[in-house]
C-alpha cells in the first residue's frame, strides 16, 4: 500500500517555544488538522503543499540539509497524528541513518488513538491544552486522554492564553499538570510579531498558575521576536 502525505513546507529554523526552545531544527509541517482554533495563524491548507511518500521525503531531508548539525525534526502542521503511518514509515528510515537525531512531535494533544501508533518512536511530545475561551471549544477531556498515553515520552504541555483565560480553565490545566506530573508552559497568545496582553496580565495569570502548581513556567514565542519562522 502506498503511503503518502501532503507537506505544506520543509524549512530548517529554531524551536521557539518551549523548553526545547533555541534548539536547531528541522520542520515538516503536514497539512490539515482536525481543529479549527479561534487564533490560529498558520498556514496547514492543501494550496500550493506537495505530496511525498516516506521514502521521498527521506531523499530530500537527506539530500537538502546537513541532519547531524540539528537537534530534532520537529513534526508539526495542522496537526501531524493525523498522518501516523506516514510518520511511522518515514522514521523507520531516517532513525538508523541519524542515531542522535531526536523525533519532536509538535500536537494539539486530542488524538490519543493516533498517539499510540508513533509513541515509541517519539522522543519529545509537545502537547497544547487548549483552553475553549481561545479556541472556541472545549477540548479538556480529549487532552485527558491524550495525555494518559503520554508515559515514557518526555512531555510538555503548552497553554496558549489571552485575556479570556478563566479561573476554572486554569484549575482544570493544573489538574491535568498534577495528574501526569508534567511541565505547564504558558504561552500569551501573539497578534503579529507582539503580546497580545499586557505585562501585569502576564504576571497575574502566571502567579494564578503557580498558586495551583509548582512546575509552571513562562516562555513567549521567542522566534517572531527574532523575526525568523
Ligand atoms: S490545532 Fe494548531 S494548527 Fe490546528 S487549528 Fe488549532 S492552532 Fe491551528
Amino acid at each position: 500500500m502506498v503511503t503518502e502525505a501532503r507537506i505544506k513546507e520543509i524549512f530548517e529554523s529554531i524551536q521557539g517555544e518551549g523548553p526545547v526552545i533555541g534548539y536547531k531544527q528541522l520542520f515538516i509541517r503536514f497539512c490539515g488538522c482536525n481543529l479549527n482554533c479561534k487564533y490560529c495563524d498558520t498556514d496547514f491548507e492543501i494550496k500550493n503543499s506537495v505530496t511525498y511518500n516516506p521514502e521521498k521525503l527521506a531523499i530530500k531531508i537527506i539530500s537538502e540539509f546537513n541532519l547531524n548539525k540539528i537537534h530534532s525534526i520537529s513534526l508539526t502542521g495542522g496537526e501531524p497524528l493525523l498522518h501516523t503511518d506516514f510518520i511511522n514509515k518515514f522514521i523507520y528510515i531516517i532513525r538508523p541513518k541519524y542515531n542522535n537525531l531526536k523525533i519532536y512531535l509538535e500536537t494539539n494533544a486530542t488524538l490519543s488513538e493516533e498517539l499510540i501508533k508513533v509513541k515509541n518512536k517519539t522522543d519529545i511530545i509537545s502537547a497544547d491544552i487548549k483552553l475553549p475561551s481561545a479556541t472556541g471549544k472545549d477540548t479538556f477531556e480529549l487532552h485527558d486522554k491524550f495525555l494518559a498515553q503520554c508515559n515514557g515520552v518526555y512531555t510538555f504541555a503548552k497553554i496558549v492564553f489571552d485575556e479570556n483565560i478563566t479561573p476554572e480553565e486554569i484549575r482544570k490545566c493544573t489538574n491535568l499538570g498534577k495528574k501526569y506530573s508534567i511541565e505547564l508552559i504558558l504561552q500569551p497568545k501573539m497578534i503579529g510579531d507582539k503580546i497580545s496582553v499586557s505585562k501585569n496580565f502576564i504576571e497575574a495569570t502566571f502567579d494564578k498558575f503557580l498558586a495551583e502548581y509548582a512546575k509552571v513556567r513562562l516562555i513567549p514565542q521567542v522566534h517572531k521576536f527574532l523575526n525568523v519562522r
